[in-house]
């Protein structure tokens, strides 16, 4: 290997481990986390074999970035859970405490090893790389600098409506004293301040920052040459005061991302383990999750768990071809549109024909480039997620549509049947919606069902499921939600929609909602739940509407 070449293999590596550090705290607690649920339920072999899965992977890993002995600790668990999942019986109260202690040591060196990894680091970084988290359920947070603090509230308190935290500075100088202390996730900035250029300021806060912070200019003017400034500054978006509120949440909500912020799963099918584990680095570096199997035999249980976008498949392996493996793979409803990609040091075209003849979609070298093998998985998983966005979510939302959200209740409703949880669905329709169409027209309508579309995405967590399911009604699955929590997070729901202005033209007006909710326990299936939840939608309609009332099993 050229310098070149090991230099930046160096750099990934590094990379990679960095990004191995980041992801271990939540592996840990997964791992925890699923052993409580073991024990805390009847016992379940598959979720035994997810729990020895987790171990086993941190067992493997470990060592290869750098924590010999976070992957030594794993092993040992490891080795005392192996004969349960040989034998697929459960453990004695001996065997479990066994488990248990190897457990604790496993989280506790885990622990020291972040612990290690992090003083030489902390040295180095500054306050400056602590960017707030753009995670939905912990709000993003934006600073709004503009000096016309009418208009700076207004603007501020309709973003908040949105789930997003806005603070409002109406100089440069208390903007510089806030960024100093936390850097947000947006900048809001009006081009012209009191006490200066804010074009010039943002120029400044970017040179002096690693990250770039997404920066929105709003400005009375719109002559070319003020355009031309804010691109110079870095501004990302330019808008034009009154701004359009809902113009900017959509820039906003691009920026945070709500929608599709779930890292790509790539399944690497490889026999030779240093292949393996390269392309999985590489990959990783680029911030998508992988799993590695190296004995193609085992593909199908990790295809069903693990769920990836895309394999890439090494084409001559013992046991089976790449070719085969495909085709047995395909073979499968459930994995007949899954992209296959093959990698291989075979360049004969005749054979590369062949290979993607059968169902393979594409076939890259293993002497591939790093940037090109990232580029190549990255448009296919792409393409395949669109694809498959059209066919379970809504075109005006991109909320699931009424199929997609009814399978989910099914599945839900079992999955809160066998892990004893209770679970919330509730169905939202918008009051008197009619009347908007009829006065403002159908557009603003529109822009109406996609406000309430937008603020549910925004405040519910991750976890949740939001569907829209007709016209100007929705429905929401709420996992692991008793009665409540439900409560409180529907009525705040409402309460939200309530205060956000829609606009047609000169003219501003604001909705209110009615929400049915039925909590599991109570219900055999989704069909029983969804009735009840529609009943009692009824019901709040008929007590007035603008309130959520809860289904009686
Ligand atoms: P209620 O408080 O009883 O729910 O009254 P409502 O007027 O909201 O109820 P109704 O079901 O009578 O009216 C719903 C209207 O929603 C009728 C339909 O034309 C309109 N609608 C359905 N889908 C869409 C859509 O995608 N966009 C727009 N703009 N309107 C829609
Ligand atoms: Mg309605
Ligand atoms: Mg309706």
């Amino acid at each position: 290997m050229d310098e070149l070449k090991k230099q930046g293999l160096q750099k990934k590596l590094l990379a990679s481990r960095l990004n191995y550090i980041k992801q271990l705290p939540g592996k840990i607690e997964k791992i925890e986390e699923t052993w409580e649920l073991l024990t805390d339920n009847p016992w379940n072999v598959e979720r035994f074999q997810t729990f020895y899965r987790m171990v086993h992977t941190i067992a493997g890993s470990g060592g290869t970035f750098g924590l010999p002995e976070l992957g030594d600790a794993a092993r040992l668990l490891e080795t005392t859970i192996k004969p349960q999942l040989e034998s697929g019986e459960q453990p004695s109260d001996k065997e479990r405490d066994n488990i248990i202690l190897n457990l604790k040591h496993l989280i506790a060196i885990s622990e020291t090893s972040l612990q290690k990894t992090a003083e030489p680091t902390a040295k180095n970084v500054s306050k400056k790389t602590t960017v707030a988290k753009k995670s939905r359920q912990e709000k993003s947070l934006i600073y709004l600098v503009d000096n016309d603090e009418k208009n700076s509230k207004d603007l501020a308190t309709q973003i908040d409506n949105y789930g997003y935290t806005v603070q409002t500075f109406s100089t440069l100088s208390k903007f510089n004293k806030a960024f100093q202390a936390t850097v947000p996730t947006v900048i809001i900035m009006e081009t012209q301040l009191p006490d200066g250029d804010g074009c010039k300021a943002l120029s400044i806060i970017h040179k002096g920052q690693s990250q770039y912070i997404p920066t929105i200019f709003i400005t009375k003017k719109s002559d070319l040459n003020t355009r031309l400034k804010t691109v110079k500054a870095g501004g990302r978006a330019f808008f034009n005061k009154p701004v359009n509120v809902t113009d900017l949440i959509d820039e906003l909500d691009q920026i945070v991302d709500v929608n599709d912020s779930e890292p790509f799963r790539i399944l690497i099918v490889d026999d030779s383990v240093s292949m393996a584990k390269y392309f999985s680095l590489i990959l990783r570096d680029a911030g998508m999750d992988t799993v590695v199997v190296t004995d193609p035999l085992t593909v199908m249980e990790p295809l069903e768990s693990f769920r990836p976008d895309l394999i890439l498949m090494d084409l001559y392996m013992p046991g089976c071809s790449g070719l085969e493996l495909a085709r047995v793979i395909r073979q499968q409803s459930a994995f007949v549109s899954i992209p296959i990609v093959y990698l291989s040091g075979e360049t004969d075209l005749k054979k590369q024909l062949a290979a993607m003849s059968l169902g393979g979609d594409d076939f890259l070298t293993k002497s591939i480039q790093a940037e090109h093998l990232v580029l190549s998985v990255t448009s296919r998983v792409k393409r395949t997620r669109t694809l498959r966005n059209f066919m379970i979510r809504d075109g005006l939302t991109g909320l699931y549509n009424h199929t997609q959200t009814k399978e989910f209740l099914d599945l839900e409703i079992e999955r809160a049947k066998r892990d004893s949880r209770p679970m919330a669905f509730a169905m939202i329709d918008i009051d008197k919606f009619k009347l908007v169409n009829d006065t403002y027209g159908h557009p603003t309508g529109d822009l109406v069902i996609k406000s309430l579309s937008r603020l549910l995405k925004q405040r519910l967590r991750k976890t949740d499921l939001v569907g829209r399911y007709g016209g100007e009604e929705f429905a929401i699955i709420l996992i692991n939600t008793g009665a409540e929590t439900a409560e409180r997070i529907f009525n705040e729901l409402r309460v939200a929609f309530a205060k956000i202005q829609h606009r047609f033209e000169d003219i501003v007006f604001s909705k209110t909602f009615s929400c049915g909710v039925a909590i599991y326990p109570g219900y055999e299936d989704g069909t029983a739940m969804n009735n009840a939840a529609d009943a009692a939608l009824y019901k709040a309609k008929d007590g007035g509407r603008n309130q959520v009332v809860f289904a009686k099993e």
